[in-house]
């Protein structure tokens, strides 16, 4: 464990604006967890799990304790004929476990390749990606309790797992620290091809039987293709979550806008938020170095030394014109801090 006073959090997010924290403790083995939350100056501080910072915005400095999840480790526990569990720590990252996965042969979370960050994260939002949800095959999260002070083992149940959603994320934002989850995989699986672009780009790549190395990669050159490289220009990813609104909403919003992309999600539909951002005339937009991406109406970008305030700014005033033009309200993806 390494204990580390007045850091700087620009190199740890990914939008790359500047911020400090009052501490840092970095976790390598989830013994030490305890004696960190035990610390008598920690005792009184907000903490803040952090991983890969590609899913955070920080408005302004952090005055508590920022732990760094760094545990490694991918166990496979129980083999069955058609499928297998398997235990990954939280400090893994997520698109090493992919390759990991595909590479064994592996089906569950191909179309989930190329997603930044580390895998105690993935749960928070339950990662999503190309028609493919973390809820479909996380069997359970091993958590701290900070409520209960204990670890605890949550079933996929227990974590309320919903579109970019879950406990963790939305219900009790401080209460679980994330250390290792259990993840179901399948020895037989059939690719998942419905999503724009995934189809032309198998072809490209002269695959017509793709298993999951193929799906892996094809989903890595699409996504490389149409967002932008953190390391280049930093972001967050989608900025803004598709609204799931009632099917007579939609309906009526795809009368008074008939290009407006509608999909179907049982008793709901899912708007989508880019296309609406984009008819705003918000793509490629800038203010300062906050700014709108020209690949994705849907990605902010800080072109070099925005601020998470001006970041957020931003945010708030294409929630404010989607709202005035569609009447619907944008929710922000990332974890405001
Ligand atoms: P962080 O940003 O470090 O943390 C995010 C939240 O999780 C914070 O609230 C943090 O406190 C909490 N947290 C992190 N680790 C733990 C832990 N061990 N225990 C408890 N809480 C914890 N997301 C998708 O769902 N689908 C995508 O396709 C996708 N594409 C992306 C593409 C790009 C280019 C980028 C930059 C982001 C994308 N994201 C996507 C968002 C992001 O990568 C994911 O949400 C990812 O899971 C965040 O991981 P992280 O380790 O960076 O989390
Ligand atoms: P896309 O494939 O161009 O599709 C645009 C939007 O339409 C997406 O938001 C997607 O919803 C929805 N969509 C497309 N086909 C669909 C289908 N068959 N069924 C249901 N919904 C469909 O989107 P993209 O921006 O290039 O992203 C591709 C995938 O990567 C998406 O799943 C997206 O969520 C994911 N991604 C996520 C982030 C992030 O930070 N969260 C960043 C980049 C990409 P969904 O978003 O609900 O899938």
């Amino acid at each position: 464990m390494q204990l580390s006073w007045d850091v700087d959090l620009r190199p740890l997010n990914t939008l790359r604006v500047p911020a400090r924290a009052w501490g840092m403790a970095r976790v390598e083995h989830w013994y030490h967890l305890e004696s960190v939350l035990q610390h008598p100056e920690v005792q009184n501080r907000p903490l803040l799990a952090l991983g890969g910072g590609s899913n955070v915005l920080f408005r302004r400095d952090f005055p508590g304790l920022i732990l760094r999840i760094e545990n490694q480790g991918i166990q496979i526990l129980e083999e069955e004929e058609d499928h297998l569990f398997v235990r990954v720590a939280a400090g893994e990252s997520w698109h090493d476990l992919v390759q990991w996965s595909v590479r064994r042969g592996f089906w569950g979370i191909e179309n989930l390749a190329f997603i930044p960050g580390l895998t105690g994260a993935a749960p928070i939002q339950n990662i999503g990606a190309y028609g493919t949800e973390l809820s479909e095959c996380l069997e359970s999260v091993q958590a701290f309790d900070r409520q209960q002070a204990r670890w605890r083992t949550l079933s996929r149940e227990q974590c309320r797992l919903a579109y970019r959603s879950s406990r963790f994320r939305d219900d009790e934002p401080d209460r679980f620290l994330i250390a290792e989850i259990v993840l179901r995989l399948s020895r037989r699986g059939l690719p998942r091809t419905d999503y724009p672009g995934i189809s032309q780009t198998l072809a490209d790549m002269d695959v017509t039987d793709p298993g999951p190395v193929e799906m892996a990669e094809c989903i890595t050159r699409l996504r490389k293709a149409k967002l932008p490289d953190p390391l280049v220009v930093p972001n967050v990813g989608s900025f803004f979550k598709n609204p799931i609104v009632d099917r007579d909403q939609a309906e009526r919003l795809q009368t008074s806008h008939p290009r407006l992309p509608v999909f179907d999600t049982g008793s709901q539909a899912k708007l989508s938020a880019g296309w609406m951002i984009e008819q705003c005339g918000w793509k490629d937009f800038a203010e300062g170095d906050a700014a709108v991406s020209s690949r994705h109406a849907l990605v902010l970008v800080n072109r070099g030394t925005a601020t998470g305030q001006q970041i957020w700014d931003l945010a708030l005033r294409i929630e404010a014109s989607v709202f005035e033009k569609f009447g619907v309200r944008l929710e922000p993806e990332p974890q405001v801090y």
